[in-house]
């Protein structure tokens, strides 16, 4: 199983409505497949979804980064190279993790294709079905009111609610939400690095002293404020976790051995694929502390290649943010996983299960 061919082509899909965070607003979900052709006929698919606020990358710099990687790991063997072609994909560029992740995914779902088993198999999980969240888009509080009683009558428990755009409207936000929504809703608060440490003190103690206390506080100040992290932490009742302040392994065992966050939100965008994620995994489960497996704007390929790392470190990711596919206007059909809203399931399909047709 050698690699003859890697080539890439653009995934485009209208939103039901516009994802809007205090980062950025996305209209239309726009990512890189990346298709890796081997000698014996098999085909290894991957995926990942620019996010240039984020990671810096765009569709233009993907495909550069992705041409590339893919000429310095041509020729190599899936079965015998495994570990080289991970090493000179990681050593041979810096940066470009959603790049990276996509080839990995690819990489991954041939490599399980190899031993006839689904990845999450190979990667040593079990569980096949998950739930996730949906994420309510920033919005004026009517508009998010709406679209979290909207989520709820569709099945879902769990709202990811984005703020981080005006700290006293934030404070309106989460109380407007919570007081329209049942008792047993489960509220995820993501601020996407919108506050000050001082205003997430402020808005975290004002909701807390009115009896709300949500799941968690995601990733309210800049992703380099570590201190700002810790000095959250130290003043507030709700968990904290750290999403934009976690790419890789360093920067995760960094913010596990300072105690900074009482969560790690992996993503595979962010930390340069499955090897990467399976890596803090392990390093949050050695300090105790749960893990979200979240996603950027993809589609089928890459969410299915988290929900595969989720259910290989089940012990240790116990929040799901796989919504994406859920927003897209159109649902997906190449691929052999279960999106019912709220409720995933994979099955006992060799690799990732995906099958693309261009
Ligand atoms: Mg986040």
């Amino acid at each position: 199983m050698k690699i003859l061919s890697i080539h890439t082509t653009i995934f485009r899909s209208p939103l039901k409505t516009p994802f809007k965070t205090a980062l950025r607003t996305v209209e239309n979900l726009e990512d890189i497949i990346v298709i890796i052709e081997c000698d014996d006929g098999n085909i290894g698919f991957g995926e990942g979804a620019p996010t240039a606020v984020i990671t810096g990358e765009t569709l233009g710099t993907m495909e550069a980064a992705i041409s590339y990687l893919g000429s310095i790991i041509a020729g190599l063997s899936i079965i015998n190279d495994f570990e080289e072609i991970l090493y000179r994909l990681h050593s041979g560029l810096l940066h470009n993790t959603t790049a990276k992740s996509a080839i990995e995914i690819a990489l991954y779902d041939l490599k399980a294709k190899s031993y006839k088993q689904p990845l999450y198999k190979l990667l040593g999980g079990t569980q096949t079905s998950f739930e996730t969240d949906i994420t309510i888009s920033l919005n004026d509080i009517d508009k998010m009111i709406a679209d979290s009683l909207k989520a709820i009558s569709l099945g879902y428990r769990i709202l990811k609610i984005k703020l981080g755009n005006n700290p006293s409207k934030d404070i309106d936000r989460i109380m407007a939400i919570y007081d329209a929504v049942s008792k047993d809703t489960i509220l995820r608060l993501d601020a996407n690095q919108g506050w000050s440490k001082e205003d997430s003190v402020l808005v975290m103690q004002t909701i807390e002293a009115k009896g709300i206390l949500a799941q968690c506080i995601e990733q309210p100040v800049k992703a380099d404020e570590i201190a700002g992290l810790k000095y959250i932490k130290e003043r507030i009742q709700t968990p904290l976790l750290a999403d934009e302040a976690v790419f890789n392994l360093a920067q995760a065992t960094s913010i596990l051995e300072s105690n900074s966050a009482d969560y790690i939100n992996i993503k595979l965008a962010k930390c340069g694929g499955i090897s990467e994620a399976i890596k803090i995994a392990n390093k949050a489960s050695e300090f105790g502390v749960s893990c979200m497996m979240g996603c950027m704007l993809e589609g089928p390929i890459g969410i299915i290649a988290a929900l595969h790392v989720a259910s290989a470190a089940s012990d240790v990711i116990t929040m799901i943010d796989l919504d994406a596919v859920a927003l897209l206007s159109s649902p997906p059909n190449n691929c052999s996983v279960t999106f019912d809203e709220s409720h995933i399931m994979l099955y006992n399909e060799s690799g990732l299960g995906v099958k693309y047709k261009n």
